[in-house]
Protein backbone atom coordinates (compact mmCIF):
# COMPACT_ATOMS: atom_id res chain seq x y z
CA UNK A 1 0.00 0.00 0.00
CA UNK A 2 2.59 1.99 0.64
CA UNK A 3 6.22 1.31 -0.71
CA UNK A 4 7.52 4.47 -0.02
CA UNK A 5 7.42 3.19 3.91
CA UNK A 6 9.94 0.53 3.28
CA UNK A 7 11.95 2.21 1.36
CA UNK A 8 12.47 4.74 3.58
CA UNK A 9 12.45 2.27 6.69
CA UNK A 10 15.96 0.60 4.93
CA UNK A 11 17.43 4.01 4.44
CA UNK A 12 16.92 5.44 7.72
CA UNK A 13 17.54 1.92 9.40
CA UNK A 14 21.12 2.56 7.54
CA UNK A 15 21.32 6.27 8.07
CA UNK A 16 20.62 6.90 11.98
CA UNK A 17 23.84 6.43 13.98
CA UNK A 18 22.34 3.36 16.34
CA UNK A 19 23.15 4.72 19.61
CA UNK A 20 20.57 2.60 21.62
CA UNK A 21 19.50 5.68 24.03
CA UNK A 22 16.68 3.63 25.58
CA UNK A 23 18.78 0.41 26.08
CA UNK A 24 20.54 0.32 29.71
CA UNK A 25 23.39 1.47 30.35
CA UNK A 26 24.52 -1.56 32.32
CA UNK A 27 23.35 -5.30 32.16
CA UNK A 28 20.65 -5.64 34.82
CA UNK A 29 21.44 -9.22 34.65
CA UNK A 30 19.20 -12.93 33.78
CA UNK A 31 15.10 -12.56 35.12
CA UNK A 32 13.83 -15.21 36.28
CA UNK A 33 11.03 -16.80 34.02
CA UNK A 34 8.05 -16.80 35.34
CA UNK A 35 6.45 -19.98 36.00
CA UNK A 36 3.87 -20.81 32.72
CA UNK A 37 5.77 -19.17 29.48
CA UNK A 38 3.70 -16.17 28.55
CA UNK A 39 3.10 -16.07 24.59
CA UNK A 40 4.70 -12.69 23.21
CA UNK A 41 2.20 -11.32 19.98
CA UNK A 42 3.36 -8.63 18.26
CA UNK A 43 0.78 -6.13 16.22
CA UNK A 44 0.75 -6.81 12.83
CA UNK A 45 1.05 -2.91 11.96
CA UNK A 46 3.08 -0.86 14.78
CA UNK A 47 5.83 1.41 14.79
CA UNK A 48 7.28 4.37 13.00
CA UNK A 49 5.73 5.46 10.08
CA UNK A 50 6.60 6.17 6.16
CA UNK A 51 6.03 10.05 7.38
CA UNK A 52 8.56 10.02 10.13
CA UNK A 53 10.94 8.63 9.05
CA UNK A 54 11.00 10.31 5.54
CA UNK A 55 11.80 13.67 8.20
CA UNK A 56 14.39 11.92 9.34
CA UNK A 57 16.25 10.98 6.47
CA UNK A 58 15.66 14.67 4.99
CA UNK A 59 16.99 16.06 8.16
CA UNK A 60 20.27 13.99 8.24
CA UNK A 61 21.05 14.56 4.70
CA UNK A 62 21.18 18.08 5.13
CA UNK A 63 23.23 18.15 8.46
CA UNK A 64 25.58 15.94 6.69
CA UNK A 65 26.02 19.14 4.02
CA UNK A 66 25.30 21.78 6.56
CA UNK A 67 24.22 22.98 9.97
CA UNK A 68 20.70 22.79 10.43
CA UNK A 69 17.96 23.62 13.23
CA UNK A 70 14.47 21.47 13.45
CA UNK A 71 11.97 24.34 14.26
CA UNK A 72 10.48 22.17 17.51
CA UNK A 73 10.43 18.67 18.18
CA UNK A 74 10.92 16.70 14.77
CA UNK A 75 9.31 13.01 16.54
CA UNK A 76 7.55 13.07 19.95
CA UNK A 77 10.71 10.65 20.99
CA UNK A 78 13.49 11.08 22.95
CA UNK A 79 15.47 8.46 21.79
CA UNK A 80 15.26 9.40 17.97
CA UNK A 81 15.94 12.78 19.10
CA UNK A 82 19.06 12.18 21.08
CA UNK A 83 20.22 10.75 17.90
CA UNK A 84 19.46 13.62 15.95
CA UNK A 85 21.98 15.63 18.43
CA UNK A 86 24.51 13.33 18.10
CA UNK A 87 24.11 13.79 14.40
CA UNK A 88 24.71 17.56 14.96
CA UNK A 89 21.21 18.32 14.25
CA UNK A 90 20.22 21.45 16.85
CA UNK A 91 16.66 22.14 18.10
CA UNK A 92 14.66 25.13 18.90
CA UNK A 93 11.20 25.75 19.73
CA UNK A 94 11.73 29.59 18.41
CA UNK A 95 12.52 30.68 14.85
CA UNK A 96 14.39 33.99 16.89
CA UNK A 97 16.37 31.14 18.47
CA UNK A 98 17.95 29.68 15.78
CA UNK A 99 21.65 30.59 14.82
CA UNK A 100 21.84 28.37 11.78
CA UNK A 101 21.07 29.28 8.19
CA UNK A 102 19.13 26.14 7.79
CA UNK A 103 15.93 24.95 9.77
CA UNK A 104 13.83 22.33 9.42
CA UNK A 105 9.83 22.09 9.29
CA UNK A 106 8.86 18.61 11.04
CA UNK A 107 6.49 16.20 9.74
CA UNK A 108 3.89 17.84 11.56
CA UNK A 109 3.89 20.80 8.97
CA UNK A 110 3.45 24.16 9.46
CA UNK A 111 1.11 27.27 8.39
CA UNK A 112 1.97 28.99 5.71
CA UNK A 113 2.00 32.48 8.07
CA UNK A 114 4.59 30.93 10.42
CA UNK A 115 6.60 29.85 7.30
CA UNK A 116 6.61 33.15 5.81
CA UNK A 117 7.39 34.65 9.58
CA UNK A 118 10.19 32.40 9.51
CA UNK A 119 11.66 32.86 6.25
CA UNK A 120 11.44 36.39 6.89
CA UNK A 121 14.32 35.71 9.68
CA UNK A 122 16.53 35.08 6.56
CA UNK A 123 16.22 31.83 7.43
CA UNK A 124 16.29 28.39 4.36
CA UNK A 125 13.49 26.74 5.25
CA UNK A 126 13.36 22.59 3.99
CA UNK A 127 9.80 21.56 4.59
CA UNK A 128 9.90 17.80 5.84
CA UNK A 129 6.01 17.77 6.29
CA UNK A 130 4.82 14.48 5.77
CA UNK A 131 2.51 14.53 2.90
CA UNK A 132 0.02 12.97 4.67
CA UNK A 133 0.08 16.30 6.58
CA UNK A 134 -0.25 18.51 3.23
CA UNK A 135 -3.49 16.25 2.66
CA UNK A 136 -5.36 17.59 5.70
CA UNK A 137 -4.10 21.28 4.88
CA UNK A 138 -5.63 21.03 1.39
CA UNK A 139 -8.87 19.62 2.84
CA UNK A 140 -9.52 22.23 5.15
CA UNK A 141 -8.01 24.74 2.83
CA UNK A 142 -10.77 23.37 0.05
CA UNK A 143 -13.55 23.57 2.76
CA UNK A 144 -13.01 27.32 3.43
CA UNK A 145 -12.94 27.99 -0.77
CA UNK A 146 -16.40 26.45 -0.83
CA UNK A 147 -17.71 28.74 1.71
CA UNK A 148 -17.94 25.52 4.81
CA UNK A 149 -16.84 26.15 8.62
CA UNK A 150 -13.53 24.16 9.25
CA UNK A 151 -14.08 22.10 12.41
CA UNK A 152 -10.98 19.99 13.21
CA UNK A 153 -11.24 17.06 15.46
CA UNK A 154 -7.88 17.09 17.49
CA UNK A 155 -6.36 18.28 20.14
CA UNK A 156 -5.87 22.68 20.28
CA UNK A 157 -2.31 22.78 21.17
CA UNK A 158 -0.57 19.92 18.92
CA UNK A 159 1.85 21.46 16.50
CA UNK A 160 0.13 19.80 13.60
CA UNK A 161 -3.57 21.29 14.55
CA UNK A 162 -1.84 24.58 15.19
CA UNK A 163 -0.34 24.45 11.30
CA UNK A 164 -3.88 23.26 10.62
CA UNK A 165 -5.48 26.60 11.45
CA UNK A 166 -3.09 29.63 11.70
CA UNK A 167 -4.30 30.49 8.46
CA UNK A 168 -7.87 30.47 9.05
CA UNK A 169 -9.75 33.31 9.94
CA UNK A 170 -12.20 31.34 11.25
CA UNK A 171 -12.60 27.96 13.16
CA UNK A 172 -13.25 25.28 15.66
CA UNK A 173 -11.05 22.56 17.09
CA UNK A 174 -13.29 20.11 18.77
CA UNK A 175 -12.14 16.42 20.91
CA UNK A 176 -15.27 15.95 22.60
CA UNK A 177 -18.95 16.28 22.57
CA UNK A 178 -18.80 19.03 25.05
CA UNK A 179 -16.62 20.76 22.48
CA UNK A 180 -19.72 20.74 20.13
CA UNK A 181 -22.00 21.74 22.20
CA UNK A 182 -20.35 25.45 22.54
CA UNK A 183 -20.69 25.81 18.71
CA UNK A 184 -22.67 28.68 17.34
CA UNK A 185 -24.83 27.40 14.12
CA UNK A 186 -23.37 27.75 10.30
CA UNK A 187 -25.08 26.88 7.75
CA UNK A 188 -21.99 25.05 6.17
CA UNK A 189 -19.65 23.05 8.64
CA UNK A 190 -16.69 20.93 7.16
CA UNK A 191 -14.91 18.46 9.62
CA UNK A 192 -11.22 17.15 9.00
CA UNK A 193 -9.12 15.55 11.65
CA UNK A 194 -5.24 15.83 12.93
CA UNK A 195 -3.66 13.21 11.35
CA UNK A 196 -3.67 10.83 14.38
CA UNK A 197 -7.11 11.22 15.70
CA UNK A 198 -8.99 7.22 16.02
CA UNK A 199 -11.71 7.47 13.04
CA UNK A 200 -14.33 6.13 15.13
CA UNK A 201 -13.85 9.17 17.03
CA UNK A 202 -13.82 11.74 14.15
CA UNK A 203 -16.99 9.75 12.47
CA UNK A 204 -18.51 9.89 15.77
CA UNK A 205 -17.98 13.93 16.52
CA UNK A 206 -19.18 14.32 13.23
CA UNK A 207 -22.30 12.79 13.21
CA UNK A 208 -22.98 14.31 16.81
CA UNK A 209 -22.58 17.99 15.25
CA UNK A 210 -25.17 16.78 12.74
CA UNK A 211 -27.40 16.04 14.95
CA UNK A 212 -26.86 19.09 16.83
CA UNK A 213 -27.65 21.25 14.07
CA UNK A 214 -30.24 19.15 11.56
CA UNK A 215 -30.32 22.20 9.35
CA UNK A 216 -26.98 22.53 8.45
CA UNK A 217 -24.81 20.72 5.75
CA UNK A 218 -22.04 18.91 7.63
CA UNK A 219 -19.53 17.57 5.26
CA UNK A 220 -16.32 15.19 6.52
CA UNK A 221 -13.26 15.24 5.26
CA UNK A 222 -11.23 12.30 6.59
CA UNK A 223 -8.34 13.00 6.70
CA UNK A 224 -6.79 10.44 9.39
CA UNK A 225 -4.12 8.86 7.87
CA UNK A 226 -3.46 5.22 6.76
CA UNK A 227 -0.69 3.96 9.14
CA UNK A 228 -2.64 5.50 12.01
CA UNK A 229 -5.12 3.70 10.73
CA UNK A 230 -3.64 0.52 10.37
CA UNK A 231 -1.60 0.73 13.81
CA UNK A 232 -5.23 1.63 15.45
CA UNK A 233 -7.10 -1.59 13.67
CA UNK A 234 -3.96 -3.71 14.46
CA UNK A 235 -4.13 -2.70 17.91
CA UNK A 236 -7.58 -3.64 17.89
CA UNK A 237 -6.82 -7.05 17.14
CA UNK A 238 -4.32 -7.15 19.45
CA UNK A 239 -6.01 -6.72 22.63
CA UNK A 240 -9.16 -8.22 22.17
CA UNK A 241 -6.73 -11.54 22.20
CA UNK A 242 -3.98 -10.11 25.07
CA UNK A 243 -4.57 -10.18 29.02
CA UNK A 244 -1.54 -7.21 28.78
CA UNK A 245 -0.40 -4.82 26.14
CA UNK A 246 2.58 -2.62 26.27
CA UNK A 247 2.38 0.35 23.87
CA UNK A 248 6.02 1.30 23.22
CA UNK A 249 6.21 5.22 22.62
CA UNK A 250 7.33 8.62 24.06
CA UNK A 251 5.56 9.68 26.75
CA UNK A 252 4.16 12.96 24.95
CA UNK A 253 3.62 11.57 21.97
CA UNK A 254 -0.08 12.05 21.24
CA UNK A 255 -0.60 9.17 18.59
CA UNK A 256 1.29 7.03 21.27
CA UNK A 257 -1.63 8.18 23.57
CA UNK A 258 -4.24 7.38 21.21
CA UNK A 259 -2.75 3.89 20.97
CA UNK A 260 -2.81 3.52 24.70
CA UNK A 261 -6.78 4.42 24.91
CA UNK A 262 -7.64 2.11 21.94
CA UNK A 263 -6.32 -0.78 23.90
CA UNK A 264 -7.44 -0.14 27.11
CA UNK A 265 -11.05 -0.22 25.53
CA UNK A 266 -10.67 -4.04 24.89
CA UNK A 267 -8.07 -4.66 27.55
CA UNK A 268 -7.69 -3.92 31.16
CA UNK A 269 -4.57 -4.04 31.00
CA UNK A 270 -2.49 -1.88 29.63
CA UNK A 271 0.97 -0.13 29.95
CA UNK A 272 3.17 2.37 27.92
CA UNK A 273 6.82 2.51 28.05
CA UNK A 274 9.62 4.53 26.52
CA UNK A 275 12.07 1.96 26.76
CA UNK A 276 12.49 -1.73 28.30
CA UNK A 277 13.55 -0.20 31.69
CA UNK A 278 10.05 0.65 32.14
CA UNK A 279 8.45 -2.78 31.71
CA UNK A 280 7.84 -4.00 35.48
CA UNK A 281 7.77 -8.53 35.82
CA UNK A 282 4.53 -7.83 37.96
CA UNK A 283 2.73 -6.69 34.90
CA UNK A 284 2.66 -10.68 33.46
CA UNK A 285 1.61 -12.21 36.56
CA UNK A 286 -1.32 -14.52 35.54
CA UNK A 287 -0.69 -13.33 31.93
CA UNK A 288 -0.74 -15.93 29.24
CA UNK A 289 -0.16 -13.71 25.95
CA UNK A 290 1.37 -10.21 26.10
CA UNK A 291 0.92 -7.69 23.55
CA UNK A 292 3.11 -5.45 22.01
CA UNK A 293 2.32 -2.23 20.02
CA UNK A 294 4.13 0.87 19.11
CA UNK A 295 3.52 4.84 18.28
CA UNK A 296 4.31 6.29 14.99
CA UNK A 297 7.28 7.43 16.10
CA UNK A 298 8.76 4.67 17.98
CA UNK A 299 12.20 3.48 15.75
CA UNK A 300 12.43 -0.44 15.23
CA UNK A 301 15.70 -1.09 17.55
CA UNK A 302 13.57 0.37 20.62
CA UNK A 303 10.56 -1.92 20.24
CA UNK A 304 12.56 -4.58 19.52
CA UNK A 305 14.35 -3.77 22.86
CA UNK A 306 11.51 -3.78 24.40
CA UNK A 307 10.68 -6.83 22.87
CA UNK A 308 13.85 -8.86 24.30
CA UNK A 309 13.38 -8.09 27.63
CA UNK A 310 9.91 -8.80 27.74
CA UNK A 311 10.47 -12.40 25.80
CA UNK A 312 13.41 -12.28 28.60
CA UNK A 313 10.64 -11.71 31.49
CA UNK A 314 8.36 -13.95 29.85
CA UNK A 315 9.97 -17.11 28.68
CA UNK A 316 7.50 -17.23 25.91
CA UNK A 317 7.25 -17.33 22.18
CA UNK A 318 6.64 -14.58 19.67
CA UNK A 319 4.21 -14.49 16.63
CA UNK A 320 2.55 -11.63 14.71
CA UNK A 321 -1.43 -10.59 15.29
S1 LIG B 1 1.43 9.77 11.62
FE1 LIG B 1 0.60 9.82 9.55
S2 LIG B 1 0.51 11.99 9.04
FE2 LIG B 1 1.84 11.81 10.81
S3 LIG B 1 3.88 11.63 9.96
FE3 LIG B 1 3.13 9.54 10.21
S4 LIG B 1 2.20 9.02 8.21
FE4 LIG B 1 2.44 11.23 8.29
Amino acid sequence: MLPTDFVLQSRVAHSIPSRPATVPDRDPGPVPALPEPVRIVRASHLGMCFGVRGAIAKVLRIAHRERVTVLGELVHNRAVLDRLAASGVLFQREAEAVETPVVAITAHGASRRRLAEVRGLGLKVVDATCPLVRTAHHAVSQFVEEGFHPVIVGVREHVEVRGLTEDLDAYDVVASEADIERLVPRPRFGVAAQTTQPVERVQHLAAVLQARFPESEVRLADTVCLPTRLRQEAAVALSTECDVVIVVGGANSNNTRELCETCRRYCERVFQVQGPDDLRREWLDGVRVAGLTAGTSTPDDVIDAVEARLREMAGGEERSC
